[in-house]
């Protein structure tokens, strides 16, 4: 398990995790950045799998993209906490790695989810992930990314994982 900076559609791993919208038709951030590297192709297959609940997660092919899979989960938008967000975020945690862990993938990068349109706050966001992870991998190895979109998210995410070690 590490953390890293960078741009998730370029790395080269069996499933990248798109933190899409519930329609999986596309959107602004890392969904849209996703789906203008991968083609034209995903929109396709996402057209078919009739959206996604907040909280789960369904696969498709990666087509251009370096990655061979995408996971395509639906975090909670962030509504000052009270409305089940922590629960429905870790819930996509665990749904996407099921799905990795189902299809025997090995290796999965996923972004910050709900952290940026969605408006969760980082920090309560990156202890959530790197919890849920932690739990997860002790039963299942896997070999799992953190990729963060700028130098803070690292440093957050950073600081979260030396808790755990
Ligand atoms: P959400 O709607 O779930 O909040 P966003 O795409 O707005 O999703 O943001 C989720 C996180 O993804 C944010 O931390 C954002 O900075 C980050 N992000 C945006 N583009 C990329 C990218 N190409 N690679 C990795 N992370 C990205």
């Amino acid at each position: 398990m590490k953390a890293v900076r960078g741009d998730i559609t370029k790395l080269a791993v069996d499933a990248i995790v798109n933190a899409a919208n519930s329609s999986l038709l596309g959107g602004g951030g890392v969904d849209g950045a996703i789906h203008r590297a991968a083609g034209p192709d995903l929109f396709f297959e996402c057209r078919l799998l009739g959206g996604c609940k907040t909280g789960e997660a369904k696969i498709t092919k990666g087509y251009k993209l370096p990655a061979k899979h995408v996971i395509h989960t639906v975090g909670p938008v962030w509504n000052g906490g009270t409305r089940g967000e922590a629960e429905k975020l870790a819930n996509c945690y665990r749904h996407s790695l099921d799905l990795a862990v189902e299809h025997s993938l090995t290796s999965i990068a996923f972004p910050a989810i709900s952290t940026g349109i969605y408006g969760y706050p980082i920090e309560e966001a990156a202890a959530i992930a790197v919890r849920t992870v932690v739990d997860y991998v002790r039963e299942y190895p896997l070999d799992v990314t953190f990729c963060c979109f700028s130098a803070k998210d690292l440093e957050i995410y950073q600081a979260e994982l030396a808790t755990e070690e």
